[in-house]
């Protein structure tokens, strides 16, 4: 499944250094967690040697392991685990950066320069110990640096159906096994169990995340993935004393009366459905699965009612960005894919919608294995005009800012 790297692409697109003087405006750390999301990472030896597993989270790499993800020294967050791949050659048509160790610090080096250091995400206490049904906490329980996620479905039902995943990800395929096993929903009793040691650890979380896979049964549509969420949410609240915690849901698209309930019936106060592609002819090309059961427009409106029921600045959209170039139905350029972008982000944005990207890393068992993504100068100008229209149209980026989750470049640059 390797792809080869093209050994001229460093001559085709402006180099990471040429970009940070080309917008002194957008943080380095930024453009740095850009990049290296977009073209992955791989470890030397003398950085595995400095991974400590009773200290830091850790992912199966090679024959070793690795550190599951990593944190620039701003607290800007690096997510890298998708990206690990047992071949020998990089799933990435660039190459990917290279974690090492310098004057005993761990740095990020590309193309034999030093670009900073990087610190690896230390894991909380509790993922060391085990609910009553013996099962390892940590697989109740997700944790990044500033808050913790649960996966309320390991499966997601748009693989039911062969070719109806959305065809950038790699959850379908390795998730497949969870289908129809007794594990394949989180049980609300282990997640009240996680709920009484992660509060010992003061301080270490600002608030929950709870995503998954889509489950598209039920009297309505979603109606057992909507049960799904308000079984943990409300497992997740016995943990306070308040109804409403700091929280978001990030699910398929759910009608008006769906999100009534997950809003009346929880203590979630944000939420989320990710459109991936803001076209609607790309989105039925990429996501047809979604594109079968919910259409664009449908899609759009659901996230319209979120804002009336939530509140604007705490719902907003996400794209897969770099898949809209995806060949051969994608856009031909980045002009003109950017322009796209931009139209429809406005558009959700005059009705209160906030807009995040999650950068795309060609991931293994995707059916997209073999493309490229855009050059980093696409990112970041993405990442500049999302942020601008947020301004534009007075949304908070408070829901998902840095201290909440820090993945998402175009609200980070609200740190600056
Ligand atoms: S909705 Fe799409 S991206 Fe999300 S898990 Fe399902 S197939 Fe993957």
């Amino acid at each position: 499944m390797a792809v080869e790297v093209d050994k001229e692409w460093r001559k085709k697109e402006e180099s990471y250094w040429e970009i940070l003087k080309k917008y002194p405006t957008v943080s380095p750390f930024i453009i740095t967690q850009i990049d290296v999301q977009r073209r992955g990472v791989v470890y030397t030896d003398a950085a595995l040697d400095k991974v400590d597993a009773k200290i830091h989270q850790v992912d199966p790499y090679k024959d070793r392991v690795a550190p599951s993800s990593l944190l620039l020294r701003d607290g800007t967050s690096i997510i890298t685990h998708f990206t690990f791949s047992t071949s020998k050659k990089t799933l990435n048509s660039r190459e990917p950066y290279i974690v090492d160790v310098a004057d005993d610090k761990i740095v990020l080096v590309d193309d034999d320069r030093i670009i900073d250091e990087v610190i690896y995400w230390e894991k909380p206490k509790f993922y060391d110990k085990k609910t009553s049904f013996g099962t390892p906490m940590q697989e109740v329980v997700d944790a990044r640096p500033q808050r913790f996620s649960l996966s309320v479905s390991k499966y997601c039902h748009f693989w039911d159906k062969p070719g109806e995943g959305c065809k950038y990800c790699g959850i379908g395929a390795a998730g497949a096994k969870y289908k129809g096993c007794a594990n394949e929903r989180v049980n609300p009793e282990e997640i009240k169990e996680v709920m009484k040691e992660i509060l010992k650890e003061k301080g270490r979380f600002t608030g929950v995340v709870l995503t998954g896979g889509s489950i598209l049964s039920g009297d309505e549509l979603c109606d057992d993935e909507l049960d799904a969420y308000i079984g943990a949410l409300q497992a997740i609240g016995t943990a306070f004393k308040t109804k409403k915690f700091p929280s978001q849901v990030n699910s398929t698209a759910l009608s008006e009366r769906q999100l009534i309930r997950l809003y009346e019936e929880t203590g979630l106060t944000s939420y989320t459905t990710d459109l991936e592609v803001f076209n609607e002819e790309i989105f039925k090309w990429v996501c047809p699965g979604k594109a079968a059961h919910i259409s664009f427009s449908e899609w759009k409106k659901r996230l319209y009612q979120a804002v009336e029921i939530f509140g604007k600045g705490q719902v907003n959209t996400g794209i897969v960005s770099g898949v809209e170039l995806a060949t051969p139905y994608g856009f031909k350029t980045e002009e003109e894919a950017l322009k796209a972008d931009f139209e429809t982000a406005e558009e959700l944005a005059s009705h209160g919608v906030g807009l995040k990207h999650d950068v795309w890393n060609v991931v293994p068992n995707s059916i997209f294995f073999k493309q490229t993504t855009p050059s980093l100068d696409y990112y970041v100008r993405l990442t500049k005009g999302f942020y601008e229209i947020m301004q534009k149209y007075g949304i908070s980026t408070e829901m998902d800012n840095y201290r909440k989750c820090s993945m998402h470049a175009s609200i980070n640059l609200d740190r600056i």
